[in-house]
């Protein structure tokens, strides 16, 4: 089937270097964030506000490879109010998925068109994003209280999948096994008090996914295109039905692209690490801090690198430091920007 995906940047200056260089960035992104081959790539329309004229930004798609595609240039309409020195793409591009999973592209402050057309198809989630350890559930899950929305976990949906083929001796590399298998696992969600509880097969595992093995193996399982699919279809009805505080790697770049407020918690990984030993500890399981060090730094390659929908931020998320941050000062910076939206 073909999608078309759109992608927009500005250019520093009205310059051949400039404007190519900006493209290539665009082009790359767009080929990255939705898990393209160059090769799927059928035609692009390019634009440029009239402000940019010093060459065609169809150049640099030849430049990084794109040498199959038809290209196209032409000059962006001048409408009160356009952004200056705007570069955009509507790239036409071969691909298995639907067109509402496509991720459009938009960089260095360069919007959306219509901004008034899409803040009124904003749905009322929270979205919240950010690698292991960052923060995200214990946040995510007091701020659904104070809200009064549901707090859905989505890590727990991969992590249960995880757990599946662990239980059932299915390698986690094998992705084909694993495939086959989705048929039979029945991921069941349940919301008590407004909090999560996740059930495998008609058995509630909401505590016994919660384990490091279950962790990495979630990972692992989180790449392949068809678990996510089934989940973040799952994902989205609940969104549909309530209003929700959802917390993962790709809730606001995919999931709910259209969430009304989007934050991406990040912290260093010593912080995280940390975070992680006292969780440990607190629970009386004994551990090694080197140990847990490198499984973090595994997982964030892991979730940054894969293919489909890695763990980024998206264009219009607020970024949160956490590091030295208590829980209660996050909580708050968090309700703060979900007022002003
Ligand atoms: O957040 P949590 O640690 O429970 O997630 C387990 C794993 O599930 C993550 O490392 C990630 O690979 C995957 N995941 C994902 N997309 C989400 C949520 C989690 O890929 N929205």
């Amino acid at each position: 089937m073909n999608c078309c995906i759109r992608g927009a940047i500005t250019a520093e200056e009205n310059s051949k270097a400039c404007i190519w260089e900006n493209t290539k960035i665009m082009l790359s992104e767009i080929i990255k964030s939705n898990g393209l081959n160059i090769e799927d790539i059928i035609s692009i329309l390019f634009t440029c506000t009239r402000d940019l004229d010093a060459t065609y930004p169809a150049v640099a798609a030849r430049e990084i490879g794109i040498v199959d595609a038809s290209l196209m240039c032409a000059q962006e309409l001048y409408v009160e109010g356009s952004l200056k020195m705007c570069i955009r793409a509507a790239v036409t591009v071969e691909t298995d998925k639907k067109q509402r999973d496509m991720n459009h592209i938009y960089l260095k402050g360069a919007k959306r068109l219509r901004p008034d057309i899409v803040n009124k198809s904003k749905i009322e989630a929270v979205a919240i994003d950010g690698p292991a350890g960052s923060g995200k559930s214990t946040v995510a899950r007091l701020i659904s209280k104070e809200l009064g929305y549901i707090y859905a976990d989505t890590g727990a949906m991969y992590r249960a999948v995880g757990l599946y083929c662990l239980d059932n001796g299915i390698g986690i590399f094998d992705d084909e096994s694993i495939i086959k298998a989705l048929p039979l696992i029945n991921i069941n969600i349940e919301f008590d008090n407004g909090v999560q509880r996740i059930s495998l097969n008609d058995k509630d595992v909401t505590e016994e996914i919660r384990t490091q093995s279950v962790a990495e193996a979630a990972s692992k399982v989180a790449a392949i295109p068809e678990v996510r699919e089934l989940l973040v279809e799952l994902q989205r009805k609940i969104a549909e039905n309530n209003k929700v505080v959802m917390d993962g790697r790709d809730i606001g770049t995919n999931v709910l692209k259209n969430a009304r407020v989007k934050i991406y918690l990040d912290a260093e990984v010593e912080e995280r690490a940390k975070r992680r030993c006292n969780e440990l500890s607190e629970k009386g399981i004994s551990f090694d801090y080197n140990n847990i060090i490198k499984e973090i730094i595994q997982r964030d390659d892991y979730d940054k690198n894969r293919k489909v929908n890695p763990l980024s931020v998206a264009e219009d998320a607020v970024v949160i430091d956490t590091t030295g941050l208590s829980i209660e000062q996050v909580k708050n910076k968090i309700l703060e920007i979900t007022k002003r939206k």
